[in-house]
């Protein structure tokens, strides 16, 4: 990413680790799949006649005459690794994954040709109870991060692919009465796909938009019923949103509710989350009818919010638990072998051992660099091995202690501890 945002591992260390820690509690379990597709894998999926596939995609024919491209969005991969390797046969499923995506679009504050997404998707069911579940793990992790009163949950109910079909016949007809006023690309799309006409930014298209009939008089009484229990049960688990009839998202697998988490406080680039059901894809790709929905959501604009907000939680910042300082080649294995002994007997702790050596000032320096709650100092004894470890806390936490080698480890784990 060329934007780097000023301290971002520490943020994004920290936005991975909540994440992973919410998804796990909610069941869900990390899949990885490729950065690169077949092109027409994100064509079949996301929509022919959609900006992402007609502008925005990084396409290329390879050596071999294959058409690939970089992944625009997670979920098309997601559904073809998780198709391929048997995880959705006659089962529910619940997965996440986090990832790079590209998209060639104008580059500006929080929108970028190279983003990240945390993403979720859930297979195998077909009420909005699962839809609800989804949009409460997504509230759980805005509350983690401080950022709960800051988001605003928007739906819409775009109905089922049937609904769409006979919604897009009536919005054609009435975008074709009015195609003098649109831009050539909307004007394209009246035959092709007039549903994408909604999504366009371009402003004289706004004001034909507007006029439109609307997508709530097409739906289906099963729709209808979906979107009503779906806010209930919303209702039920104290969530509050807005509907937003003019929210349609700009891929075409989407069915019944789709939703975004915006704020105000990111300028134009203000959705952080979106997502919604898509109950047609897996069949589309070659799958059984498989019902389905997930979100996918911008890690920059969300450590950009964060930074904005400033609610950049001190316990982001990366900490080594322990330093090794080594003072003299003579020590140097056994540096190494007291760092091996700490991973292996407190696997959480964070072991750092200072490899290079140099002065003890220096060494210092970097200990204060890495964040170390304590460092410990090896020092060849005169003539012989380092019978004896100096341990200091860099915030003046504790005394210094000086211990011999053997007793290091349960030393550690005395001033380490919260009570201590
Ligand atoms: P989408 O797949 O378009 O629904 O995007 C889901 C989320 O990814 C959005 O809500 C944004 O937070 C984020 N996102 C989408 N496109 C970009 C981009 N070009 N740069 C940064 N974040 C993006």
């Amino acid at each position: 990413m060329n934007d780097i945002l000023p301290d971002s591992t520490a943020v994004w260390q920290h936005l991975e680790d909540t994440f992973r820690e919410i998804a796990g509690a909610y069941g869900y379990r990390e899949i990885r799949f490729p950065l690169l597709e077949q092109t027409q894998l994100f064509k079949r999926s996301i929509g022919e006649v959609t900006d992402i596939v007609e502008k925005e995609m990084y396409s290329f024919e390879d050596s071999g005459g294959d058409h690939i491209s970089l992944r625009p969005e997670g979920t098309a991969g997601c559904v073809r690794a998780a198709e391929q390797h048997g995880l959705l046969y006659n089962r529910q499923q619940r997965l996440w994954y986090q990832g790079p995506m590209f998209r060639r679009e104008r580059p500006q504050k929080g929108r970028y040709r190279q983003f990240h997404q945390f993403g979720l998707e859930a297979f195998g069911m077909a009420g909005p109870d699962i839809d609800v579940e989804i949009i409460e793990l997504s509230v759980a992790f805005w509350r983690r991060l401080g950022l709960a009163d800051c988001l605003t949950l928007e739906l819409n109910n775009i109905g089922s692919a049937e609904d769409r079909r006979r919604y897009g016949a009536i919005l054609g007809e009435y975008l074709a009465g009015r195609a003098e006023e649109l831009d050539p690309s909307a004007r394209n799309r009246i035959e092709t796909n007039p549903l994408r006409v909604l999504d366009s930014k371009h402003p004289g298209n706004r004001a034909v938009v507007e006029g439109a009939p609307a997508m709530a008089d097409c739906l289906s009484p099963e729709s209808v019923e979906h979107f009503e229990a779906l806010k209930d049960l919303l209702a039920a688990a104290g969530i509050g949103f807005t509907e937003n009839g003019s929210l349609v998202r700009g891929l075409d697998y989407y069915n019944y509710c789709v939703y975004e988490w915006t704020t105000d406080a990111l300028g134009a680039q203000g959705a952080v989350c979106g997502g919604g059901r898509y109950d047609g894809l897996v069949a589309q790709l070659g799958g059984r009818p498989t019902p389905a929905a997930g979100f996918a959501i911008g890690v920059e604009r969300l450590a950009l919010l964060l930074e904005t907000l400033e609610k950049i939680p001190a316990d982001a910042q990366f900490r080594a638990d322990i330093c090794i300082v080594v003072i003299g080649d003579g020590v140097t294995a056994e540096s190494q072998a007291l760092a091996r002994r700490l991973r292996e007997r407190y696997p959480d702790l964070r072991v750092v051992c200072q490899c290079g050596g140099g002065k003890y000032s220096q060494q210092v320096k970097r200990a204060f660099e890495l964040n170390a709650r304590l460092v410990a100092v090896m020092e060849r004894a005169e003539g012989g091995s380092p019978q004896q470890v100096k341990l200091r806390s860099l915030d003046d936490g504790f005394e210094p202690v000086t211990v011999p080698l053997e007793r290091c480890e349960e030393e550690v784990e005395r001033l380490l501890s919260p009570d201590s």
